[in-house]
């Protein structure tokens, strides 16, 4: 679904300050709080789009960039973790407008949560691809010490179950409420309960093996699916793969850092594959035909007489993938005339009579391509 835009969104002038900035997001939130629409899908998202919207203009540098280049100025590349704000990111925004600890937005209603422990950190590992597995996309095993839920307890962290009990200072639900006063009027916020660290629960006796964490450190193998046509210094996420969350609490996410392992013979721009390709000037002169590396094996292709150095010849579909979206890539490969870095005796002869000869002098006709065409072609 295409996105609103922001001003519209809150409803106002593209000249707006941050007075009515302020304004018109109050008159929406109060609206589409949801606790005053349970249950209400719609009124969920016309809030956190009203949220994001406000959350763009507030920022003069993200207003800037969004003036400038519109909803495309936010778009993540190939669209890993892409979406609008969550609930969680909407509450962190109102902590941190005012002052309060980040704590749960909404008392009660339709946002009530399950009681979990602490989340997990975030895991992050480096993934070093061939060309041949990004132009193909590769499920890679890779052994990484993480924390892991805890087999013995299931995570509870406790000995057994006779040695749960309720916390006392949430009363199991692993959130204390509280009323404060925000712009949005009167809101009863709720925040982690500070005794059991949102658990809901007290453990009399912990479990052995993991010391009443709930997880345990150790090296495990994870299976990483990584998606055709990836870059260096891409990142991809995987929701949940990253550290286990204390006594039950819900995993961290996996990030995964992308690298490229240089090639042989091969070198990439984008979703171009270029190659080098080094032509004796006998060969140029005569034609002939060459076995070019590709990265489906090798190409023979045909080297026409008379081919000038400089000259860019295309295998199409013979590139990379798009990362997430149609079309492939062309191969280029681009001819160099070799010379010769020394000379015996009789080649120097040879290449003497050659030069005094008039045919091997330069002349250039109409058509002939120049640097500045070649370049054309090479960015067509
Ligand atoms: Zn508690
Ligand atoms: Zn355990």
């Amino acid at each position: 679904m295409a996105k609103r835009d922001y001003y519209e969104v809150l409803g106002v002038d593209k000249g707006a300050d941050e007075n009515k900035l302020k304004k018109a997001y109050r008159k929406l939130a109060m609206k589409y709080h949801p606790d005053q629409n349970p249950d209400n899908q719609e009124a969920e998202e016309k809030f956190k789009e009203a949220a994001e919207a406000y959350d763009v203009l507030s920022d003069p540098q993200k207003r800037e960039r969004y003036d400038q280049m519109g909803h495309r100025a936010f778009d993540q590349t190939g669209g890993f973790g892409g979406g609008g704000m969550t609930m969680e990111d909407i509450m962190n925004q109102f902590g941190g407008m005012f002052g309060g600890g980040g704590g749960d937005f909404f008392g009660g209603g339709g946002a009530r949560r399950q009681p979990r422990g602490e989340r997990g950190s975030n895991l992050r590992i480096k993934v070093a691809l061939s060309l041949e597995e990004i132009a193909n996309g590769v499920t890679k095993r890779i052994k990484v010490k993480r924390q892991t839920t805890c087999d013995v307890c299931d995570g509870s962290g406790a000995k057994d179950a006779s040695s749960v009990s309720t916390c006392t200072t949430c009363g199991g639900a692993g959130v204390v409420r509280q009323v404060r006063s925000t712009f949005l009027g009167q809101m009863a916020t709720t925040t982690t309960c500070p005794t059991c660290s949102g658990s809901g629960k007290m453990i009399k006796s912990n479990c052995n093996n993991c010391k009443g964490e709930g997880r345990v450190y150790g090296e495990d193998t994870i299976e990483v699916n990584i998606p055709a046509g990836v870059e260096e210094g891409q990142q991809l996420s995987m929701r949940g793969k990253g550290n286990a969350g204390r006594r039950g609490g819900p995993a961290g996410d996996l990030l995964i850092n992308i690298e490229e392992k240089p090639h042989e013979f091969l070198q990439r721009d984008g979703q171009k594959l270029i190659y080098d390709l080094h032509l004796n000037f006998a060969d140029a002169a005569l034609g002939t035909s060459v076995e070019v590396p590709t990265i489906t094996g090798k190409v023979k292709i045909k080297i026409p007489a008379g081919t000038q150095s400089g000259k860019i010849f295309r295998l199409r579909g013979k590139g990379l993938p798009a990362l997430q979206a149609y079309g492939t890539g062309d191969q280029l490969i681009h001819v160099n005339l070799w010379t010769p870095k020394s000379l015996t005796k009789e080649e120097t002869a040879l290449l003497e009579q050659m030069r005094d000869m008039d045919n091997f002098k330069p002349k250039l006709e109409k058509g002939d391509k120049g640097f500045f065409e070649r370049m054309k072609e090479y960015f067509s």
